[in-house]
């Protein structure tokens, strides 16, 4: 079954605000949910849409989640509801690599609008990555904002408000959606993902925040594979030969989407070294599964030695800047973690 208010965690103010409107009816013609990429923006969308369309729940306004089992429910579960649209751009040729939305397709929208719901009391809209709409675009949303028919419910997806026209802004009720504390993200990974509790701590860390990143980095094949070579490489640093380091950065190097996620994982190794170190703890260690690694290389460890590290990582972040050669400075990079780590 599709997600409900239920699995929503982190109850913000943007999720309240949407669950009162449910309850009272105080629905507006249109909203800007908006945050970071992976906040949930487009699962709140849907659990908000899907709920104001549940035929069950409009008898019953009190309760805010959908019944799961209503013609509407149905076809919601079944990605066939004819009033919950998510507008996407529509290409006009196989060249057209453009992902963003389009004049053309808010016009397609604005005239679809008038369009009476087919059995829905609402008709309900998602519009992915509004903010990066053009003016022109988001001028041509304008009139269906100012004058919506009354069944009309525009749903826009977006980052951050920036980059809207004032016009558009003060036509929208804007929620904001904030990342959440690792640790719910964690404990969403454990509880409903099964995720085992090492690994779950990983992703968190990694998703920032980001429910629908820490889901999208579990079932990455890709992340699986960096993290198992990344926390091989580490475990035996001190036993790898020159040739393993560079065929490591070869790999890795060449890819300037995964680097940084590589470099990201090693410095949380070092950082967990250094925490290990000062505290003997392993508790708050973000490497839970590798406990028995993170002493040895704690035990091995210099203070100076574990100085020379983090500035390695300083160094090749700077450099990855402006450094077309990613591949060298990784290699370098794993020179100095075997030298000083
Ligand atoms: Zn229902």
């Amino acid at each position: 079954m599709k997600e409900t208010f239920q699995d929503i965690i982190g109850a913000g103010a943007a999720v309240e605000h949407l669950k009162n409107a449910l309850r009272t009816g105080a629905v507006s013609h249109a909203y800007i949910l908006y945050g970071d990429k992976g906040t949930g923006r487009r699962l709140l969308a849907g659990v908000f849409a899907a709920a104001l369309q549940c035929e069950t729940r409009q008898e019953n306004p009190q309760t805010v989640d959908r019944c799961g089992t209503c013609p509407s429910c149905v076809r919601w579960e079944s990605d066939a509801h004819p009033d919950i649209i998510t507008v996407t751009h529509a290409k006009k040729s196989k060249s057209d690599k453009r992902t963003d939305l389009s004049v053309d397709d808010i016009r397609r929208v604005v005239s679809d609008v008038p369009v009476r719901p087919y059995g829905s009391p609402w008709k309900i809209y998602i519009l992915p990555d509004a903010d990066r709409m053009t003016p022109q675009a988001q001028n041509a949303l304008l009139k269906t904002l100012e004058e919506p028919p009354a069944y009309a419910v525009l749903i826009l997806l977006a980052s951050s408000l920036s980059s809207f026209l004032p016009t558009v802004l003060s036509r929208c009720v804007t929620l904001k959606i904030n990342p959440l504390p690792a640790g719910k993200v964690e404990q969403y990974l454990q509880e409903k993902l099964h995720q085992e509790p090492g690994r779950a701590r990983i992703l968190s860390r990694f998703a920032a925040g980001s429910i629908g990143r820490a889901v999208e980095l579990s079932e990455s094949p890709d992340f699986a594979q960096l993290y198992g070579e990344t926390v091989d490489l580490l475990r035996n640093l001190p036993h790898k030969d020159s040739y393993e380091l560079a065929q490591f950065a070869k790999e890795y190097g060449r890819d300037r989407e995964r680097m940084p996620e590589v470099l990201s994982l090693m410095r949380s190794w070092y950082r967990d070294v250094l925490v290990y170190r000062e505290t003997r703890q392993t508790a708050r260690l973000i490497f839970a599964g590798e406990v028995q690694y993170i002493i040895e290389a704690a035990m091995r460890a210099q203070e100076e030695g574990l100085a020379q590290v983090f500035a390695a990582f300083d160094t090749a972040e700077r450099q990855m800047k402006y450094n077309t050669n990613l591949e060298l400075i990784l290699e370098v990079l794993l020179l100095d973690l075997r030298k000083y780590g």
